[in-house]
């Protein structure tokens, strides 16, 4: 069982509310007409997720129809190709605040919420994204901590097409960590512009350039949170994000992504091969890193 915790120390800096489209609205309005009390939660099943919130049947049937936008949005963005590997609904439980969520989901820990995905001799146990109503107004879901849920969608949608296989920390978190804070809304040239890093804003004292680990350990690194969400794992975080946009910002590097973006993920993928890619990446990482790291 892999656990994937997101800190919540992070301040929502208050994007502007979520604005739908057209074509979302009319999914909106069907995704209600099907949405159902069960007990003290609404319920609501669209094409790839079964949410459950304990908010009302509007919040419910808007969060389903957002996760199976931001899961299209992210399969066109990272090309996943292939077959999604879990069979089924991933299930997506909202509380209405903390204290139900840690009664309700085991292992809740202290974040904002986390996707969790278990098996036992090839079977599915657990395939679930879970996290919690923080204050009043994000009883509206278009002001909802929505970072959560794209942070979080992004490690179970690279799930689905991993099936039981392990990813990556770089590309796992770097990629949950860039959608964090990217706007479904803009094109990519914009969020490469404006995108604010959650994880840098972290540091305290801003990035320390001496404290770079060379991409080849930071590959696999585990445990990946090394310093419950301190500066050394802040810090890792914001490598990863940026070795995701760095791989992204130039089409020969976005191939080269993509190409193992898909092999890690149908567990094809050559040690030596990764290794000789990441070694030849490094320096002008670490360049595009440094400068661009002051617009963040
Ligand atoms: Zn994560």
């Amino acid at each position: 069982m892999r656990l994937l915790l997101l800190a919540l120390l992070l301040p929502w800096l208050g994007a502007a509310d979520l604005v739908w489209t057209p074509e979302q609205l009319k999914q909106i309005k069907a995704a209600l007409a099907h949405t159902e009390r069960k007990g003290e939660r609404f319920a609501c099943t669209v094409n790839n997720y079964a949410v459950e919130t304990e908010i009302d049947a509007e919040f419910t049937a808007k969060a389903a129809v957002y996760m199976d936008g931001l899961r299209g949005d992210l399969i066109r963005l990272f090309s996943l190709a292939g077959k999604s590997q879990h069979l089924g609904a991933t299930t997506v439980l909202i509380t209405a605040n903390r204290e139900s969520y840690q009664a309700a989901v085991p292992n809740a820990g202290s974040g904002r919420g986390f996707f969790r995905h278990a098996y036992k001799k090839g079977v599915w146990t657990e395939f679930a994204l879970y996290t919690f109503v923080k204050v009043e107004a994000e009883r509206s879901f278009e002001r909802f901590y929505h970072p959560i849920l794209q942070h979080e969608g992004t490690h179970q949608v690279l799930q689905e097409f991993a099936g039981m296989r392990h990813i990556p920390e770089l590309l796992n978190e770097g990629m949950a960590s860039l959608i964090q804070s990217w706007d479904l809304g803009k094109s990519q040239e914009d969020n490469f512009k404006q995108r604010k890093s959650s994880y840098l804003a972290k540091l305290k004292g801003g990035l320390d350039a001496t404290k770079l680990t060379p991409l080849s350990e930071l590959y696999d690194a585990q445990p990946w949170n090394v310093d419950n969400f301190g500066d050394r794992s802040n810090t890792r975080y914001f490598q990863a994000e940026m070795f995701i946009e760095y791989m992204m910002v130039a089409p020969n590097r976005l191939k080269l992504l993509g190409n193992l973006l898909d092999q890690e993920l149908k567990g094809q993928a050559k040690l030596a091969e990764v290794s000789k890619l990441l070694g030849e990446v490094q320096a002008d990482y670490v360049k595009y890193l440094l400068a661009t790291t002051p617009r963040r």
